[in-house]
């Protein structure tokens, strides 16, 4: 080992020894803890309607003594290889160039680490390469070609993610193109009225978070993505920012998101969802506020219907410490996946802030 090494490992233990007679007066009472050791860890994996096999693989994996975060990350990875799903990795949805860009991000609860990757080309598990950059980096996000190089140093194959199915849609969105775009004219910034742009058009999104609690109660979750299907080039969603479409406190729960992400960008909704749960709400409550935030947070007539409500959705999925869980979404209809340590996984309903009316 050399001198800088030994050095480094020097200041390491003495911070901790340091951090440790530091947070001296924080220690938990005795009672929090004999609470703690008695608490029966529930395992559990939830994940958005997309996560059937992947709640399931979790689960397995979990029940072997797998930590929580690698097993989430193999669950996902099964949506991810599947060229089927038009939402997540291969066989993702493109940008509007025609060329697929994936967002993940990872968190680990008992490490309090994280790792994401976003706008990223040609490597169809970013949510692999997220991990890699939470253990193998300083950094937190990595970003395109950096994410990319990165990746590749760490023997990651790059591969078209394109399939003949994906560059189809998509070749078909292009030539019936009109106004179904991202961009918006020139307005002023005080104006909520400027046109219909989106409101038009039902936009292909789609992503699967999935969220863990495993034997020694440990959390972890993942989000993974193509993101909106058609988007500007570099355009990065709420999946790979952590607090907006992931966020895990080991010792209260974790929440995650798919749907609309310019909105929960705004809102933030994962930290917020983790914090109304350390105030003691359950994790659908929890959820739920966090969609009645977005919807008063959307003020532009564009986003708006004609009764005032955001004419999109974003779901949000919760678990906390004890293995309770629950989702919601702004608009009823989703589901989302549970495994409570069954072989095989099942669909729930999402709670949700608005009906939808059958048209
Ligand atoms: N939240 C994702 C994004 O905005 C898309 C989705 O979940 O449908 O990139």
């Amino acid at each position: 080992m050399d001198s800088s090494m030994k050095r480094r490992d020097f200041l390491k233990s003495a911070t901790l020894a340091g951090a440790a007679a530091f947070v001296g007066n924080s220690v938990p009472g005795l009672s929090e803890v004999q609470a703690r050791a008695n608490s029966v860890v529930r395992p559990v994996v939830i994940a958005s309607a997309n996560g059937l096999k992947a709640t399931a693989r979790a689960m397995e994996l979990i029940q072997q003594g797998v930590d929580a975060l690698d097993a989430v990350i193999a669950g996902v990875n099964i949506v991810e290889d599947d060229p089927k799903d038009n939402s997540v990795g291969f066989g993702g949805l493109p940008n509007e160039d025609g060329v697929v860009e994936l967002d993940s991000s990872v968190m680990h609860g008992p490490s309090g680490r994280g790792g994401a990757v976003a706008s990223l080309r040609n490597i169809k598990n970013p949510s692999k390469v997220a991990k890699v950059v939470m253990e193998r980096s300083d950094h937190v996000l990595l970003v395109g070609e950096g994410a990319l190089r990165f990746a590749v140093s760490h023997g990651f194959k790059e591969e078209n993610l394109l399939t003949e199915e994906s560059r189809e849609i998509w070749l078909k969105w292009k030539e019936t193109l009109s106004n179904q775009d991202d961009r918006l004219p020139p307005h002023d910034i005080n104006s909520i009225d400027i046109g219909e742009g989106p409101k038009k058009y039902e936009r292909i999104t789609g992503t699967i978070n999935c969220d863990g609690v495993d034997l020694k109660g440990n959390i972890s979750g993942v989000t993974t993505t193509s993101g909106l299907a058609f988007k500007i080039p570099g355009r990065v969603g709420d999946s790979p920012i952590l607090g907006a479409g992931l966020y895990v406190d080991n010792e209260v729960g974790a929440a995650g998101s798919t749907g609309r992400g310019e909105a929960n960008l705004l809102a933030c909704s994962s930290v917020m969802i983790v914090e109304y749960m350390r105030q003691g709400k359950t994790p659908e409550e929890s959820c739920l506020l966090a969609c009645t935030r977005i919807a008063q947070q959307t003020k532009e007539r564009r986003l708006l219907d004609d009764k005032g409500r955001p004419n999109f959705n974003v779901n949000f999925y919760a678990i906390n410490k004890s293995g309770v869980y629950g989702s919601a979404a702004i608009w009823s209809g989703p589901k989302f996946a549970v495994n409570t340590g069954e072989k095989e996984s099942r669909l729930e309903n999402c709670t949700y802030l608005y009906k939808r009316e059958k048209k």
